[in-house]
């Protein structure tokens, strides 16, 4: 075996490069990704009523957005918003969830933010209602270690710029908080980043609550665990990632 005297850091590198030859890049538009990510995320239990938004930013600096009154499984491209930073419509039917103010606030302190999530996933939910912060402790979740703040007191409907400023900077650094008494944020360079950052944090919270339940949580090695969340966050694997759940979903649709 020729490969058998290569050191760790070299077989990284090489696999990494195989990967990303391998995964083609997205020929999906933005409005397709959004609404994929929507019923993504309705599939995995992200589903809290009507409650939650996506917003995914374009170039010219307006966001993509779901309808206030359709659930994440009723979104399509054909009725997603185009709106502004002060939530005005400028294509499409009907008006932004108002709570999508506190988005326009991530995209002005993060120019490296595209897409953001907010939902109210069951265990994240039970996490937020008993004020225990998400430990990352699973090498499937590693991509969020060290990424993820903790809001401790839930400033109340998320609708005013003061609790857009309050989130703005607690994710300052971070790609995801968990919302004390409410649900997550994830914030990700892209939609594929976001839906799976979003899933992985429900996930996540999942084996949480069923590890506290049983025991106690071990700690992982932070210099392992780094080494993780950026094999875990290379773009090829985040494109493969969601593709695969495009494709589930799709499947699930269809049967
Ligand atoms: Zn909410």
């Amino acid at each position: 075996m020729e490969s058998q005297s290569l050191d760790k850091e070299t077989i990284k590198k090489l696999e990494i490069e195989r990967f990303a030859n391998a995964v083609s890049t997205s020929k999906r538009s933005l409005k397709e990704k959004v609404a994929l990510t929507c019923r993504i995320l309705f599939d995995h239990g992200h589903d809290s009523g009507l409650s939650g938004q996506i917003t995914a930013r374009q170039e010219n600096g307006n966001y993509i957005t779901q309808r206030l009154g359709l659930g994440f499984d009723e979104i399509h491209e054909s009725n997603l918003l185009e709106v502004n930073q002060d939530l005005v419509v400028i294509e499409g039917y009907g008006i932004p969830n108002p709570a999508n103010r506190f988005h326009s606030w991530i995209y002005h302190c993060r120019p490296d933010v595209q897409c953001i999530v907010h939902t109210h996933p069951y265990y994240t939910s039970a996490l937020a209602m008993i004020g225990e912060p998400l430990v990352v402790a699973h090498m499937d979740s590693c991509i969020l270690y060290d990424q993820v703040g903790f809001v401790p007191q839930w400033p109340g409907v998320p609708v005013g710029n003061s609790e857009g400023e309050l989130i703005a900077r607690e994710l300052e650094g971070k790609k995801a908080l968990l919302l004390a008494n409410h649900g997550l944020v994830v914030a990700g360079k892209t939609v594929e980043e976001a839906c799976v950052l979003a899933l992985q944090f429900e996930r996540s919270a999942r084996l949480q609550v069923l590890a506290m339940s049983a025991g106690r949580i071990m700690q992982l090695d932070p210099v392992l665990a780094e080494e993780a969340r950026n094999w875990t966050s290379q773009p090829s694997r985040i494109t493969a990632q969601f593709e695969y759940y495009v494709r589930r979903h799709l499947k699930r649709v269809q049967s």
